[in-house]
C-alpha cells in the first residue's frame, strides 16, 4: 500500500512539472505570437491615412544621408525641435518613453502629422526590470509600442534598445539578455537602430559647442545616425540643432526618417 502511494505521489509529481514546463513554454510562445497577431491585426486595420503617412517623407534619403533621431521624450523641448525641424523641413525619428508620453500626447501626435517617424524606445527604461528577461523586455516593448499606437492610430516596428544593442549593463541582470532580444526581434519583422554619429548629449549638460562639434565632425559619405536626446534637461541640444541642419544642407547632406525600408544599422553585442 505504501509502495503504491508512493508512487502514485511520483506520478503525481511528474506530472504537475511536466505541465509547469511546457506552460512556461507556452506562455513565451503565446506572448510572441500575441505581439505577431497584433501586428497582423494592426495592418489590416490601419487607415487608409494612417498608412498614407508612413510614407509620407518630408526629406529623401541620397548618398550622404542624416537620419536626426531623438532619444528619451517627449519632453517640453520636444515642440521646439518639431518647430525647427519644420522650418528646415527636416524629417527625423523620435524614440520615445511610455512614462514621458502621457504628459504629452498632444506632442507625439504632432510630431507623427508633421511626418516624423515616432518609435519606440522604452515604457519604463528601467534596465533592472527590461533587461532581467526576454519576457520583461517584450513586456515592456508592447505596452510602449500599446500607447504610440493609442496616440498616432499606427503600430511601429522601430526600435531603440535603451543604451543601444551594445550597452554592458545589461550583462548585469542577465547575460546574453539582448542577443535574446536582438534575435527576437529580427525574427518578428521589427527593426531596431543603433547609431554611428554620436552629439555626445547623453552625458550631463554638454554645450552646445560640442554637440555641434562632436555631430559635424563625424559625419561622412553614406548613412549617418544621429543620437541626440529630447529629454527635459537637453536644452543645449535644441540651440544646437539649427545650426548642425545649417552645416549639413551648406555641405550636401540631405534628411531623412527612419522607416522599415532603412538599412538597419547595428553595434555589436557585447553581452
Ligand atoms: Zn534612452
Amino acid at each position: 500500500m505504501k509502495l503504491a502511494v508512493r508512487l502514485m505521489f511520483g506520478i503525481l509529481i511528474t506530472f504537475i512539472s511536466l505541465f509547469i514546463f511546457i506552460g512556461a513554454d507556452d506562455k513565451d510562445m503565446v506572448k510572441s505570437n500575441l505581439l505577431t497577431e497584433k501586428t497582423f491585426i494592426n495592418l489590416k486595420k490601419a487607415s487608409p491615412k494612417a498608412l498614407e503617412k508612413e510614407n509620407t517623407v518630408l526629406s529623401k534619403p541620397s548618398s550622404k544621408t542624416i537620419y536626426l533621431t531623438f532619444d528619451d521624450g517627449p519632453s517640453y523641448l520636444t515642440n521646439q525641435i518639431l518647430d525647427i525641424l519644420k522650418q528646415n523641413n527636416v524629417a527625423a525619428t523620435f524614440f520615445v518613453i511610455g512614462s514621458h508620453i502621457d504628459e504629452y500626447q498632444d506632442t507625439v501626435k504632432r510630431a507623427y502629422l508633421d511626418g516624423h517617424t515616432v518609435a519606440l524606445h522604452s515604457d519604463s527604461h528601467v534596465y533592472s526590470y527590461i533587461y532581467t528577461s526576454l519576457d520583461n523586455y517584450l513586456a515592456d516593448l508592447n505596452s510602449i509600442r500599446t500607447k504610440v499606437y493609442n496616440i498616432t492610430q499606427n503600430y511601429s516596428r522601430i526600435v531603440r534598445l535603451p543604451g543601444g544593442a551594445s550597452n554592458t549593463v545589461s550583462k548585469k541582470y542577465k547575460a546574453g539578455v539582448i542577443t535574446e532580444i536582438t534575435n527576437w526581434l529580427n525574427k518578428h519583422d521589427y527593426y531596431y537602430f543603433d547609431w554611428n554619429v554620436d552629439s555626445l548629449d547623453a552625458s550631463g549638460r554638454v554645450s552646445k559647442e560640442v554637440i555641434y562639434n562632436s555631430v559635424v565632425n563625424s559625419l561622412k559619405e553614406g548613412d549617418n545616425i544621429v543620437l541626440m536626446h529630447d529629454a527635459a534637461t537637453k536644452a543645449t541640444t535644441v540651440e544646437a540643432l539649427p545650426l548642425i541642419i545649417e552645416y549639413a544642407k551648406a555641405n550636401g547632406y540631405t534628411f531623412a526618417k527612419i522607416t522599415k525600408n532603412t538599412i538597419p544599422y547595428h553595434h555589436k553585442i557585447l553581452n
